[in-house]
């Protein structure tokens, strides 16, 4: 055992600790965000600001590991715990935080995102709308989430009367996708990879509805070559935990859309469908210790986000046979948060 010291206070976090507790070790967490759902699981959870270098000194030096549940931990507070006591390392974070040095990343080890171009200014988006055409989505360069900071354009005169915001955006243009998966997968300290299955993953509003095996031909046939993006996306950042890409599955093969430095919401059906659930191996390769099979143990796999008020009734679920309920014991429900999931197999 040892103590794991986590950043950010969410319902990944939180998956994390349990697991983590599991393995024998304890968890504190570091998390300025309030209402965290950490706390019901950590030891101790340090509600200091991200900035705060005496309070992080002060963290960092009860964990034997550190590692994170949000993608957006600002950089600087990663680089503030003491090299290789951090993983994975904070490049990572670095890399994925902005959309447009993650596709470039990408791009330079081979991968195909969406045709995109910078966007700093309402001339810039005129440009990129003639040179990439509509329909094309507007999104913000950092800080997104659940398809928040989004907007979709569908011509280049609904993009005229558009105010943009004050940050640096990019503009994408419309994937025709067949269908969305993601690869997830663990590298250990070693450099050991081992990947999950990858689901089917619908989006709703942008936001993860469901993520299902088996996925059908149309995404087995591109798992393989966004498996070796993903590889090579890992070993250039000598990632250490769980790491995930998701993908459009198109006629010309896979989309890169993004990556996430972390434990994702596509592999919590990993928890009951696979041997070692993805918060179990991300544990183990921020801990040092060998990694778990990722095999899945059923023939099929269903998990359904429970989003706002849906949790009311989520306990109804618990009726139905092999279906397995996460309440993520949110304070507060509101509409488009997600609230808990619910994962069903079929053995
Ligand atoms: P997450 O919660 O996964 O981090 P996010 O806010 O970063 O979400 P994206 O993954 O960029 O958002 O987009 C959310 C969803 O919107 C995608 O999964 C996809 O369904 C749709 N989408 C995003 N970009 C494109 C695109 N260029 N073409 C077609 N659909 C897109
Ligand atoms: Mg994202
Ligand atoms: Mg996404």
């Amino acid at each position: 055992g040892g103590t794991i010291g986590i950043l950010g206070g969410g319902q990944l976090g939180r998956m994390m600790a349990v697991a983590a507790a599991q393995l024998g070790y304890r968890c504190i967490g570091f998390a300025p965000e309030g209402d965290t759902v950490l706390e019901q699981v950590c030891d101790d959870v340090f509600s200091n600001k991200w900035d705060d270098r005496a309070a992080l000194a002060a963290f960092a030096a009860q964990c034997d590991a550190v590692t994170w549940e949000f993608e957006n931990v600002p950089v600087s507070t990663a680089q503030a715990i003491p090299a290789g006591r951090i993983f994975p390392h904070p490049r990572a974070l670095e890399t994925a935080q902005d959309r447009l040095t993650e596709k470039r990343f990408v791009e330079d080890l081979g991968g195909t995102p969406a045709a995109y171009a910078k966007v700093d200014s309402h001339d810039d988006l005129t440009a990129a709308i003639e040179r990439l055409g509509a329909p094309g989505i507007l999104k913000t360069r950092r800080d997104g989430y659940d398809g928040k900071g989004q907007w979709r354009i569908s011509s280049a005169r609904d993009a005229e009367g558009l105010r943009l915001p004050d940050v640096p955006l990019i503009y994408e243009a419309f994937v025709e996708f067949e269908a969305e998966f993601s690869v997830i997968l663990v590298r250990g300290r070693d450099g050991e990879v081992r990947f999950w299955d990858s689901t089917r993953n619908t989006h709703v509003d942008g936001i993860l509805a469901t993520s299902v095996l088996p996925t059908g031909e149309v995404i087995a046939a591109q798992v393989e070559t966004a498996r070796s993006l993903a590889r090579k996306v890992a070993d250039r950042l000598e990632y250490v935990g769980v790491l995930t890409l998701e993908f459009f599955a198109t006629k010309s093969g896979p989309v890169f859309n993004e990556m996430a430095p972390r434990v994702h919401n596509s592999g919590h059906w990993t928890i009951e469908g696979a041997v070692t659930s993805q918060f179990e191996n991300h544990i183990r390769a921020v801990a040092g210790l060998p990694l778990g099979d990722t095999s899945t143990v059923a023939k099929a796999v269903e998990m359904t986000n429970i989003i706002g008020d849906a949790i009311s009734s989520a306990q109804s679920f618990l009726s139905t046979p092999d279906t397995h309920l996460h309440d993520y014991g949110k304070a507060e429900v509101r509409a488009g948060r997600k609230m808990g999931h619910v994962t069903r197999l079929d053995r």
